[in-house]
């Protein structure tokens, strides 16, 4: 038994058989069932010949065009097809380790490619080159066999949980979590997308393992604890019992029917507070009304995309869930963003689509969030926007719409955003269908657009504080990266700084300011961010319970005090202890 310790970023446990996922090389090891070994072979050398007569023709095709002497690189290209350490050694990984076929070409290709870079050798970096082009060419080709076959969860007996060394929103988004208990990943924090994900569909989740990936063997029985941020890898059978009766319990609990909360939600000194629910699916929305969200804070509709390009996002197919989302929400306000993607220059991807594996989705470079990202790709990509418009316009009149732009960082976004939504009304207005008038928010997430609230207050009609890309982007950390995730820091006197700053610039021109980060859903910072003058938070709805609880024991005059004294501080280790001296934070830290 081996315990692995992470991040706990939702709630629950599961148990199951590891699916180990390595998206550094986008292949997935699993163990195949032994009766399915013969197969694996078959298919492997099926893929081989495949590959030899590709290789054949593309050499034909060169020698006829640019002569023989080109074509001769596909020569040993078709030598190394047979050259022991890569297919030989892949089928013999296959017989002996019982592992899928793909993951052991991969492997065996690793394993070459180590013995071949010697930096005082450059010819044989010359001959991984070739290796390199070859394995992909027979992972490619065994993809193609496979796809006629089961996959990888057909093949697993029983419940299984998944250890990758890192697994995009959309892929999570994606997996069939029928069949899959939790996940388990490398790297990570809270307030990445991937954890905000798990949350939204109650899946276990441990994130920033560190090397987990590489040290869980594909098969192993392994226990994820999001409670305690751990996992176990071959529990005892004491420890798997433990873990298999609060398994139980919380599926048993799950089933009780919640009721919604009655009455309005108020301070204890009677000052209204509103919570709303940050969803991903339209499925949410029965499970957020119970636990008395009064409306949609945020739905991110990048979501909705499933990890495909956003130009195959019909109109028919977005106005479809919008619609949805409005009129399941009974008149309730529903705050769709537009889609908040980051187009990566291009090479930057870790080597093209056709190699991935399918389910593990876009591959996630965790320094390209900077670039052609949410409302700017928007903009850039006027086609894709003016379809998301219609959708979102047409929809409206099913319900109470506003709609938020992501990413925003100065008036000039707005502004452009504004003009396309117009120009887009008039051209349904044109086609005989008039559209409701719709409020136009910004997210404030970037630190531009918090230092012109003012400004931006004039031509926005509201303000969504996206504290997860705020503080990320404020204290330059990378809200993914394991590493640095101490230097995250909420109460960071800048960030209630800006935070308070915004809420100040929207109180001024009258505009409703939210704050849909996950700073609102921490029971700790909730009352903080009521002592800094905000009223509406949106959450994860599994976190409405929780801070309605707090909501109802908090003083709103005496944090407005504390939040006024904590933004003097000068670091955020001083801002802590102040608030750990005082009462603010024996109401916070009791949880419910
Ligand atoms: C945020 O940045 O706080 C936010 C709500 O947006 P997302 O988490 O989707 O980036
Ligand atoms: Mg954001």
């Amino acid at each position: 038994m081996e315990r692995l310790r992470g991040t706990g970023v939702s709630t629950g446990v599961a148990i199951g058989t590891a699916l180990v996922a390595v998206q550094r090389t986008q292949v997935i090891r699993y163990q195949l069932a032994p009766e399915r070994v013969a197969d694996e072979l078959a298919a492997l050398e099926r893929a081989r010949q495949r590959s030899r007569e590709q290789l054949q023709q593309v050499r034909r095709r060169l020698a006829a065009l640019r002569g023989r002497e080109l074509a001769a690189i596909f020569d040993a290209q078709i030598l190394l097809l047979d050259d022991p350490m890569l297919a030989t050694r892949a089928s013999a990984l296959v017989r002996d380790e019982r592992v899928n076929a793909e993951w052991a070409v991969q492997h065996a290709f690793d394993e070459v490619a180590a013995l071949l870079n010697d930096p005082a050798e450059p010819a044989l970096g010359e001959r991984t080159g070739d290796l390199r082009d070859l394995a992909q060419r027979l992972r490619a080709n065994l993809r193609t066999e496979q796809r006629g076959r089961s996959g990888p969860f057909e093949q697993l007996d029983g419940p299984c949980v998944v250890v990758a060394d890192e697994l995009t929103p959309s892929a999570v988004a994606q997996l069939d979590w029928t069949r899959i208990g939790g996940f388990a990943t490398d790297i990570g924090s809270r307030t990445h997308h991937t954890a905000i994900m798990a949350r939204s569909l109650g899946v276990p989740a441990v994130v920033g393992l560190g090397d987990a990936s590489l040290r869980v063997p594909a098969g192993a029985t392994v226990i994820i604890d999001a409670d305690s941020g751990e996992i176990v890898v071959d529990p005892t059978p004491a420890v798997q019992r433990e873990a298999e009766a609060r398994l139980r319990l919380s599926r048993a609990r799950s089933l009780v029917v919640a009721r919604a909360p009655e009455g309005p939600l108020t301070t204890a000194d009677g000052l209204r507070i509103t919570l709303e629910a940050n969803l991903d699916r339209p499925e949410e929305i029965p499970g957020a009304l119970a636990a008395g969200a009064e409306g949609i804070g945020l739905y991110r509709s990048e979501v909705l995309l499933a990890g495909s390009r956003p130009e195959r996002a019909g109109e028919a197919h977005q106005y479809a869930i919008y619609r949805r989302l409005l009129e399941d929400m009974r008149g309730r306000p529903v705050t769709i963003r537009t889609f908040d993607v980051d187009e990566r220059p291009p090479g930057r991807d870790l080597g093209g689509g056709s190699l991935q594996a399918p389910w593990l989705g876009e591959p996630d470079t965790r320094d390209g969030h900077a670039g052609l990202r949410g409302i700017r790709f928007a903009l850039a990509t006027p086609t894709i926007f003016r379809t998301q418009l219609r959708a979102l316009l047409r929809a409206a009149s099913h319900g109470w719409l506003r709609i938020v732009f992501p990413f925003v960082s100065g008036v000039e976004e707005m502004r452009a955003a504004r003009r396309l939504v117009d120009d887009v009304r008039q051209e349904l207005a044109g086609a005989g269908q008039e559209a409701p008038p719709v409020l136009l928010g910004a997210m404030i997430e970037v630190p531009s657009a918090a230092l012109m609230a003012a400004a931006l207050a004039c031509t926005a009609d509201f303000f969504a504080i996206g504290t997860n890309d705020l503080i990320q982007y404020t204290l330059a950390v990378d809200r993914a990266d394991e590493r640095v995730s101490a230097h995250y820091q909420p109460l960071h006197p800048a960030i209630l700084r800006l935070i308070r700053h915004v809420r100040r610039s929207a109180a001024r021109e009258g505009i409703p300011v939210s704050v849909c980060g996950e700073m609102a859903s921490d029971p700790v910072l909730l009352p903080l961010l009521i002592g800094c003058g905000l009223r509406t938070f949106s959450m994860t709805p599994a976190a409405i319970a929780a801070a309605r609880a707090v909501v109802g024991r908090t003083d709103s005059r005496a944090l407005a005090r504390v939040a006024g004294h904590a933004v003097r501080f000068g670091t955020t280790e001083e801002v802590e202890r102040y608030l750990a001296r005082l009462e603010v934070s024996a109401v916070a830290a009791d949880p419910v």
